[in-house]
């Protein structure tokens, strides 16, 4: 067994907390080096009296400043704020393992930190990928990292093939990879009544309990389609041999089909404890917490092909790969700009596909040849988004 020291980027996050749950019922496996949060101090400062880390970082310098009062009495616990903080505990010699679930653009730094460091890294953040996507495998080639998907989808991929052919899967005799889908909230809405959802009724996951923002992105099917892209890096494959499956049960993750017509599925509670666990231990399992599935009580799973037309976050994912270079970059700005105008009551949830095209089709395309150029696409499709809500909101 390998006692492991563990950075959680996110800590306060809907995936941060299922971590330090799966933790909390090991302490011999697992000890806390960091755990840091963008701006909610309080929630942090209690997570450090419980766990008792050597470093804690909040991203916002102001909430830092509040933590340290927070946490006057406990000298020993360094803090740090920043951008830098994170990455210096991301690829800090004291950690080996490092969970990467802070939501969105703002975690591809730190993850790319823990990446070249060499690092297991626990990939949650699936928008650092989609971002980067060839420049991100590199840098895992180049460190020899470990990186293990806890994506619910993705794991159970990675947990259908043998372990040493992911990035080769063809040699492997695979010839498809089934994507599940839970089809979110409004699976069964019509085009129509896309118009007037409210962020309350986009963020009440029929199966999953999540941050908003991935809430937002399971109703749009944009989730689907960040992890149409991010499959694609993580497995070497195209999304000619992705095949989207409608599942609204979420209990199969996603399924593999090889040569010989074998289809390997993995099960569970759509519980995130299962894949954290899973990357936490991995070659080893351990217990997660998760309630064993009763499959009496499912009694029956349905599947359907996705609706790219009451739905078109999927198709303009796929597309945005396609096209390549920074484009999946720019998909990824004008999502989190527009599922963050939606959330603030300022977009129709109908109009968040319509800022994306319109974002992609205003910001040119080039060569994702370093990770500068990809963080000033990102800017710049930032700013591209914001014109494109303005000009709808008039
Ligand atoms: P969340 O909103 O619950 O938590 C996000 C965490 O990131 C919080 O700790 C927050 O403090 C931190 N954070 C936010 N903005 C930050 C910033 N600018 N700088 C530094 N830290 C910041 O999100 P979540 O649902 O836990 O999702 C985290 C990531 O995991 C996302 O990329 C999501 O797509 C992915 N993911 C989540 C789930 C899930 O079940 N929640 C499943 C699969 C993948
Ligand atoms: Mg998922």
């Amino acid at each position: 067994m390998v006692a492991r020291r563990i950075t959680i980027l996110g800590a306060t996050g809907s995936i941060g907390l299922n971590t330090l749950d799966v933790i909390r019922r090991h302490p011999d496996r697992f000890s806390v080096y960091a755990l840091t949060a963008g701006t909610r101090a309080e929630e942090l400062a209690s997570l450090c009296r419980e766990f008792r880390p050597d470093v804690a970082v909040m991203a916002d310098p102001a909430a830092a400043e509040r933590l340290a009062g927070l946490l006057s009495d406990l000298p020993d616990i360094r803090i740090k704020s920043g951008p830098e903080g994170l990455c210096e505990v991301a690829s800090a010699s004291d950690a080996d393992t490092v969970m990467a679930s802070i939501v969105g653009a703002a975690g591809l730094p730190p993850t790319l930190a823990a990446v070249r460091a060499g690092k297991r890294v626990l990939l949650a953040n699936k928008e650092a990928l989609v971002m980067s996507g060839k420049l991100f495998m590199d840098a895992v080639a180049a460190s020899g990292a470990e990186v293990l998907p806890i994506d619910s989808e993705h794991n159970a991929i990675f947990q259908c093939m043998p372990a040493d052919k992911i990035r080769d899967p063809e040699s492997a005799g695979i010839t498809r990879i089934l994507l599940t889908a839970s089809g979110g909230p409004f699976r069964e809405s019509s085009a129509e009544s896309l118009r007037s959802v409210s962020p309350a009724q986009a963020c009440a996951h029929p199966n999953w309990s999540m941050g908003q923002k991935i809430s937002v992105d399971s109703a749009t099917l944009m989730n689907k389609g960040l992890e149409l892209i991010e499959a694609c890096w993580l497995f070497n494959t195209t999304p000619a041999r992705v095949e989207v499956h409608v599942h609204p049960e979420s209990i199969i993750h996603s399924m593999v089909e090889y040569v010989d017509g074998s289809v390997l599925a993995q099960l569970g509670s759509p519980d995130m404890r299962t894949p954290i666990a899973n990357g936490l231990a991995w070659p080893e399992r351990i217990d997660a917490g998760v309630a064993p599935l009763d499959l009496f009580s499912i009694g029956r799973f349905h599947f359907e092909p996705p609706d790219l037309v009451r739905f078109p976050c999927l198709r303009l994912a796929a597309e945005a790969f396609e096209s390549g270079g920074t484009a999946p970059a720019v998909l990824n700005a004008a999502n989190e700009v527009a599922v963050a105008a939606f959330l603030a009551g300022n977009l129709c949830f109908s109009d968040i596909p319509v800022i994306i095209e319109r974002t992609l089709a205003a910001t040119a395309v080039v060569s994702a040849d370093s990770f500068e150029t990809i963080f000033a696409k990102d800017t710049e499709a930032r700013e591209r988004a914001m014109e494109q809500i303005a000009l709808l909101t008039v």
